[in-house]
Parts: C-alpha cells; sequence; structure tokens
C-alpha cells in the first residue's frame, strides 16, 4: 500500500484515484474516491489544504490535512478495484 502522504496529496491532479485504508465494497474491494478538481491551500495557514473528491454519481466530499491519512493510492494494495 502507498498511503497519502502530505507530499502526495498536495500534488494530486486531477481524476486521480484514491483508496479508503478502512472501508470496503461489497465484493471486498477498496472504497474509491476520484480527484475531482484542483488542489487548495492557504498562504496563511501553511499546514492546511482541501481536495475536493467525488465516489460514484452522487458522493462529493474533500480530502484534507484532517483525513488524508484514511486513504492510499488506489491500485498500491492487493486490496484494490
Ligand atoms: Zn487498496
Amino acid at each position: 500500500m502507498t498511503p497519502l502522504t502530505i507530499e502526495k496529496a498536495t500534488s494530486l491532479t486531477y481524476r486521480t484515484e484514491l483508496a479508503m485504508n478502512n472501508q470496503k465494497n461489497a465484493d471486498g474491494t477498496c472504497v474509491r474516491w476520484r480527484v475531482n478538481g484542483a488542489v487548495k491551500t492557504w498562504k496563511t495557514q501553511p499546514e492546511r489544504f482541501e481536495i475536493p473528491v467525488k465516489h460514484g454519481m452522487y458522493d462529493f466530499g474533500y480530502v484534507t490535512n484532517k483525513n488524508y491519512f484514511y486513504f492510499h493510492l488506489n491500485g498500491s494494495c492487493p486490496n484494490c478495484g
């Protein structure tokens, strides 16, 4: 598994697929989220970042400095789809 680090997270590009460390689909594969826009950072808060992500047709969210460690790069573990 290639865990998501702050360095990797903030250099992600549009449509990159991420997989969740501890959430599986019914078929046992890792739940996947896809980068859906540009990484946002703040000059005044250097530790903060937000990456818009999408799951399926209707689920939208953000990978941020507070949850990036729940993800790995899709394809980097035996359970990735
Ligand atoms: Zn995986």
